[in-house]
């Protein structure tokens, strides 16, 4: 496999660390260029760091003295030195939207974490093992930006990478509707305990505009390609509750779930066990060997039991049950800066790379 040069947009947030330490030693990816706000320009990566380093393994010394670029100012500069990038901002909406067509019309493919461009109907919203075949709407994309290799590509929110996993093999016996209570951790809003005090012995019942991306981007994800465009599916008819709770990584959601053809347990636990996607027959680098994971036990997932399964690459699932209004609920855990922010981003950038879409 070619080595693809990589930059990293926002190396110094909290999704910019996970993305360091996850390309470090990549077999197939090498990052070369490293960019943030203009606060940070100039300085070495450890000096634009500083003490905001959250992550258990140290700054990788391959990157910690790389002159650190202004994402906007020198997109062209960062464009001629890599095949593409990821992208993980904390910047205004309608600023990340003209950021990452920036790059992109400068011919550098984005791989992003922001939400920006999920509802843009050519931007492929993908979990690489449900929607793989979204990436074939990148041609679309491409004619109507006017460019060869450029394109953006994105990942869905954390909210919602463990009930969808764990909803995807359910679709075949009609599921009509769900309801998911989610508790997010705080490397979710880019914060430690450290720098975030007030979350310690507290629960905070509000997380900004994340209901609608909780609700909204699964259909997204569920939709088909029609033309030149995703049209986005109908149903499930899905409700949230997204809950901010004082964990240091690992978001939680309770499910309840009802059906058009009701499964039995046992149906529901096969279909889980027996799920794989296209990551695991490619034999992606990041994907894990076993996507969805039933513990049996009743007192998981947990999150600081489990978040690291494969990785964080994998979902963790239990407690599933009967339910007296729904027709079943249960308990899931993904990591969400692993499986639901870099990780997931990485694992779409292999994708991509296997499918020729940075060539
Ligand atoms: P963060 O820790 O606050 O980091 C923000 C990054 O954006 C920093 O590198 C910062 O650079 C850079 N930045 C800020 N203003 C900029 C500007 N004007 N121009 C260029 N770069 C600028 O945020 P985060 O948690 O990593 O989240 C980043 C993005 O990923 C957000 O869109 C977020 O919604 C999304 N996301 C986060 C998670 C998660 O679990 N944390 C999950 C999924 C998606 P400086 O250091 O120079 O200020």
């Amino acid at each position: 496999m070619k080595k693809y040069k990589v930059g990293i947009i926002g190396a110094t947030g909290m999704v910019g660390q996970r993305f360091a330490t996850l390309l470090d030693k990549h077999p197939w990816f090498e990052v070369v260029c490293l960019a943030a706000s203009p606060r940070s320009k100039g300085k070495t990566y450890k000096e634009a760091v500083g003490s905001r380093w959250a992550m258990k393994k140290p700054i990788p010394s391959s990157m910690e003295n790389m002159i650190i670029y202004d994402a906007t100012a020198d997109i062209n500069e960062i464009a001629s030195q890599v095949d593409f990038c990821f992208c993980a901002v904390d910047m205004k909406k309608d600023e990340i939207k003209a950021l990452e067509e920036k790059y992109a019309l400068a011919e550098c493919p984005i791989v992003s974490n922001n939400s920006a461009h999920r509802a843009t109907p050519d931007v492929p919203m993908v979990v690489p093992e449900i929607n793989p075949e979204h990436i074939e709407i990148i041609n679309a994309q491409r004619k109507r930006l006017g460019t060869k290799r450029g394109f953006i590509a994105v990942k869905s929110n954390c909210s919602l990478q463990s009930y969808v996993p764990a909803l995807h093999p359910l679709m075949k016996y009609g599921v009509t509707k769900a309801l998911a209570c989610t508790y997010q951790a705080i490397s979710g809003a880019g914060k430690t305990f450290k720098t975030w005090p007030e979350i310690v012995d507290n629960v905070i019942p509000y997380i900004g505009g994340e209901e609608e991306k909780s609700e909204q981007e699964p259909l997204k994800i569920w939709g088909k390609i029609e033309g030149d465009v995703i049209k986005n599916a109908t149903s499930p008819s899905i409700t949230t509750q997204c809950l901010r709770v004082p964990v240091s990584d690992g978001h939680t959601a309770a499910v309840f779930v009802s059906f058009e053809n009701k499964p039995t347990k046992d149906e529901i636990l096969n279909s889980w066990k027996e799920f794989s996607g296209v990551p695991q027959e490619l034999e992606l680098p990041s994907a894990p060997k076993q996507f969805l994971n039933y513990f049996t036990e009743d007192d998981r997932p947990q999150s600081r039991l489990d978040r690291e399964l494969e990785g964080g690459m994998a979902v963790s699932i239990g407690r599933l049950r009967e339910d007296s209004q729904y027709d079943y609920k249960f308990v899931c855990l993904s990591h969400n800066t692993l499986r639901g922010a870099a990780g997931g981003a990485v694992l779409m950038a292999e994708l991509l790379a296997a499918k020729g879409y940075f060539d």
